[in-house]
């Protein structure tokens, strides 16, 4: 079967969930027992997300094959069984970069290289690398219809459905329609101007999902599809909903699977989507629930830690508990009174991150997690501060720390990645994506993931300096997974602990709701362990 195309865009405000739509929709595809990928054009001159703040741009997703990408890559991943990498997320930096490349090459043969042919030609090609025996792909254009930086994109994929056939492409258009409390109306006219801003560029879309806090009437649809020049039962309600789990399940009830298939003239296929709406069920009624502290630097903006927000939900899952998530402000941890904000929580997170500020907190709440015996978790920064806290407070090394927060200790535990010595430059210079570790036996780890092999993803430019973390060893720290050849120490755990474990890799990019992470199954478990004992 010839791969069919679903663009997805977005109209009127940001943030409206188009990659939670984009995900959704691929899981109800692969439901129908259809094979999906899913690809997310940005509209920034950024080569890559990987320089941007969290602030800016959320967490940077990393993939198995070591590109930093949008957030949206790691919702198509726990919603389906894509494996992303690079031909998955390009931005308008990128395909610049390709181009200019080219061109300085001599490729384009003394022509003058324009917007059009030569961008769009670029982005169709983007979209087809990745088309290879897959039934349907789902590509969504990032930003907002009407913004100068996506007209390129949007050209592109209106000349996309030109080249390949009417049923083999479909456009769904993303907009909201606001209710004003004021008069007690939903207001159906952003998404007019919306999808007018659309069609006066040459596309139509075929549905649209019109994201709003209630069911919309029969009479709000009708109008909408008149407006908008959609046939009524492709107005779909896209309503908030209480878990982002929960949106594929509200979609196919209002019947947009069943619209898609009509509308790429794909084979009525039946939908088994029980496995997913155990999660949902799950989700919505947990046996039991557990708090966990989340001590990191980027709290305040959730989207930083994303695929970690999601992890613990997923470890959650798997033990038919709720997790609450308190989300603490490691700046603030340094001088506070650290009794009072951890001594009720039932596990102890602390997260990756970059540069020094949270760091002292951090390492105040591990001493705190490993003195009180609260089950820990580090990930990547989480593991390196866990490695000085150990150093100084029990091994005596009162100067020990990373060199990127203070290159004069004179017990440099954490040092930079030797081939990284010299670089400066920032942009895609760390060690990045899939790498293998091997697990000691009987260790945590091991126990957790039932095997002695595993491939995790990376993203750090610092690692355990294996000198000095030797002569740890002999005082305690169990340095539980490394990689094949003993350079890199990739898990350290305190065995006299109910569970304390750190990684350097980060464990949280490849857990998904039907396949909990075995590392956070395992951590939350311990973590109802520790309540029900402090109960007792
Ligand atoms: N800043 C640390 C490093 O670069 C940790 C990175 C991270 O937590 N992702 O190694």
């Amino acid at each position: 079967m010839p791969t069919k195309y679903i663009f997805i865009t977005g109209g009127v405000v940001s943030s409206l969930g188009k990659g939670l739509a984009a995900a959704s929709i691929g899981r109800l595809m692969e439901s129908r027992g259809f094979t999906v990928t899913l690809q997310k054009f940005d509209p920034y001159l950024n080569v890559d997300p990987g320089t941007m703040s969290p602030y800016q741009h959320g967490e940077v997703y990393v993939t198995e094959d070591g590109t930093e990408t949008d957030l949206d890559l790691g919702h198509y991943e726990r919603f389906t069984s894509t494996v992303t990498s690079r031909d998955h997320n390009y931005t308008t930096g990128k395909i610049y970069e390709s181009i200019i490349t080219k061109e300085r090459r001599g490729d384009y043969l003394g022509a003058t290289v324009q917007v059009i042919p030569h961008v769009t030609d670029e982005i169709k090609q983007a979209i087809l690398k990745i088309s290879k025996g897959v039934d349907i792909q789902i590509v969504e254009i990032g930003g907002t219809v009407g913004d100068i930086e996506s007209l390129p994109f949007l050209e592109a994929i209106r000349q996309f459905r030109l080249d390949v056939g009417r049923t083999r492409a479909i456009y769904i258009h993303m907009t909201l329609v606001p209710y004003i409390g004021a008069v007690g109306e939903l207001k159906t006219k952003p998404t007019q101007h919306s999808v007018r801003e659309l069609r006066a560029i040459g596309i139509q879309p075929d549905i649209l999902l019109c994201r709003t806090d209630r069911i919309l009437p029969k009479e709000i649809k009708k109008k909408i599809a008149l407006f908008c020049n959609v046939s009524e039962e492709a107005v779909i309600t896209a309503k908030d909903v209480d878990t982002i789990y929960e949106v594929p399940l509200f979609l196919a009830r209002e019947g947009l699977d069943a619209i898609i298939l009509k509308n790429l003239d794909l084979p009525y296929r039946d939908k088994d989507i029980a496995d997913w709406t155990l999660v949902v069920d799950t989700i919505r009624k947990p046996a039991c629930e557990v708090d966990i502290a989340l001590v990191g630097k980027y709290v305040e903006y959730e989207d930083s830690y994303k695929s970690l927000n999601e992890a613990l939900a997923h470890g959650g899952i798997a033990n038919k508990a709720r997790v609450n998530i308190h989300w603490i402000e490691a700046e603030g941890m340094e001088n506070g009174d650290l009794r009072q904000q951890l001594a009720s929580m039932d596990g102890i997170l602390v997260p990756g991150g970059f540069g020094i500020r949270g760091v002292a907190g951090m390492i105040h709440a591990i001493r705190f997690a490993r003195e009180k015996k609260v089950p820990f978790f580090g990930i990547c920064l989480g593991l390196q501060c866990a490695v000085i806290e150990y150093a100084r407070n029990v091994c005596g090394m009162t100067d020990a720390d990373s060199t990127e927060f203070n290159p004069q200790s004179s017990r440099k535990v954490i040092y930079k990645l030797k081939e990284l010595e010299g670089v400066e430059s920032m942009g895609a210079n760390m060690r990045l994506g899939r790498y293998p570790c091997l697990l000691e036996q009987s260790s945590f780890a091991h126990l957790a993931y039932g095997v002695t092999e595993i491939s995790e993803r990376h993203r750090h430019r610092y690692e355990v300096n294996r000198a000095l973390a030797d002569d740890m060893v002999k005082k305690g720290l169990r340095i539980s997974g490394q990689s094949p050849d003993g350079r890199f120490v990739e898990i350290i755990e305190l065995a006299d602990q109910l569970w304390f474990l750190a990684c350097q890799f980060h464990p949280e990019f490849k857990s998904k709701p039907l396949v909990p992470h075995p590392l956070f199954r395992s951590f939350i478990a311990a973590c109802l362990q520790r309540r029900s004992q402090a109960k007792r």
